[in-house]
């Protein structure tokens, strides 16, 4: 194989969003392109995306893509103009695949199916004339007489003017994606930024949560603060595991509380439960229930106000016997019931490892990049794309656009010239 078609113009390592769309762009633009896969096909991961439905982009405005990858989301500006939401919408109806838009603007095919996304790849690689080797594990990138040397496990090898790498974070490494490249651009000489999960659940002191996993929070607000400090509060959904919590609102705020971890040992996170009622309104709602049902046990007012599993561990939070009745409630303790509805306590110690994480934080340091070409500074002529360079976003569509942004912004670049 490499005799017949060495060197080529440009190859790309690693067929996830980035590097596909990468090849795409580079075969677009009438050069001899090749992607290298270690899988036996093309995004594996791709295919898990979305619960196997494939959040591709959101229909949010650019500013708000630069808003979601803060503090570092200038540095995508380019790639996100370059290569728009709406360049990739179009990209994939041309490919006739149809789209719908989801609550929150969060884009998906009206197939449902990650797999018709991956299709469309595959026949823009073929339409595109770009080389497909799967089942290939670059273990390392040379330099040989201003060109590049590609290295297989097999020890052969394969010549590109141009390298893109695009090999993905370090999250659920049965796809493939197992931060090789993390290996070949320190290597290179690029800084790697610490890797750490984000977009992972959280794990929790507080042994009882076991008896909650499973349970759905929905519409309540979560705010995590050390000391007094308020670091981060917003409204969502939040679901218990038998270690702690998950579920898209804890997701979305993972990447900010696993940094925090850095710095303090413990993050206090509270559930208000009634974000829509001020303490006073809850307090006279709460005098006018328990003047209505003065003689029935307190567990059985409670399951107006909560979920039946948590009344039993809420109450003991509070050492007020489950069997009291209402009636007999004294007023210090009422109060403490609206303190815990509104600020319902966890602590959080940690988070499950980055192989459980949707999303790879830390990678290749922008510092080392060029937000205009994504080529390299340290190395003229290879390019960066997708989750292998730092930064990440919350969920909603807006790191596969990461992917295919920058993705793009690789191969077009790498082909002039
Ligand atoms: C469960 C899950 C669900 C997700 N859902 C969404 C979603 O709905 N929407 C969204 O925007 N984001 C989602 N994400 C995040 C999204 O999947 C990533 O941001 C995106 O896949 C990154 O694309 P990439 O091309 O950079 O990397 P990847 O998709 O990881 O692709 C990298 C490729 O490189 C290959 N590779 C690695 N090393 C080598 C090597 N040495 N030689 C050759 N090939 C190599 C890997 O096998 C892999 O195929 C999800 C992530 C997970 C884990």
């Amino acid at each position: 194989m490499e005799n017949k078609t060495n060197p080529y113009d440009i190859a790309v390592i690693g067929g996830g969003a980035a590097g596909s769309m990468a090849a795409i762009r580079a075969g677009q633009l009438g050069k001899r392109a090749v992607l290298i896969e270690r899988n036996e096909s093309l995004g594996k991961k791709l295919m898990m995306t979305g619960k196997g439905r494939c959040n591709i982009t959101n229909t949010a405005p650019l500013d708000t893509f630069i808003k979601k990858f803060s503090p570092q989301g200038e540095f995508f500006r380019s790639a996100f103009f370059a290569f728009s939401n709406d360049d990739l919408m179009e990209f994939f109806r041309s490919g006739g695949l149809e789209l719908k838009a989801e609550r929150q603007g969060r884009v998906f095919p009206v197939t449902d199916r990650a797999g018709s996304v991956v299709s469309v790849l595959e026949e823009s690689l073929k339409k595109n004339k770009v080389d497909v080797l799967c089942g290939k594990r670059i273990t390392g990138i040379e330099r040989k007489d201003g060109r590049f040397v590609l290295i297989w496990e097999d020890a052969r090898h394969i010549e590109a003017n141009k390298v893109i790498v695009s090999t993905g974070g370090a999250s659920y490494k049965a796809t493939g994606s197992t931060g090789d490249g993390f290996i070949m651009a320190e290597r290179l000489g690029h800084k790697v930024k610490a890797l750490k999960p984000a977009l992972v659940p959280l794990t929790v002191k507080e042994h009882w949560v076991k008896e909650l996993q499973g349970l759905a929070l929905e519409n309540i607000r979560v705010s995590f603060q050390y000391g007094k400090k308020k670091l981060i509060s917003d409204v969502g959904e939040v679901m218990f595991t038998h270690f702690g919590v998950s579920g898209p609102l804890v997701l979305d705020m993972s990447g900010d509380i696993v940094s925090a971890l850095e710095k303090h040992k413990e993050i206090l996170m509270a559930i208000d439960l009634k974000p829509g009622l001020r303490k006073e309104q809850l307090e006279s709602k709460l005098v006018h229930k328990f003047a209505v049902k003065g003689n029935i046990q307190i567990k059985n007012l409670m399951q107006d106000i909560l979920p039946k599993r948590m009344i039993g561990i809420f109450l003991s939070l509070l050492n007020v016997s489950p069997e009291r009745r209402t009636n007999q409630i004294t007023r210090k303790e009422r109060s403490a019931i609206i303190d815990t509805l509104k600020a319902f306590p966890l602590t959080i110690r940690g988070s499950l490892p980055i192989e459980e994480a949707m999303v790879t934080g830390g990678g290749v340091s922008m510092k080392d990049i060029n937000p205009r070409t994504m080529e390299s500074k340290i190395v003229p002529g290879l390019y960066f794309a997708g989750e292998i360079i730092e930064g990440a976003a919350p969920s909603g569509g807006y790191n596969l656009q990461q992917a295919f942004s920058t993705g793009y912004l690789a191969g077009e670049n790498a082909a002039k010239g």
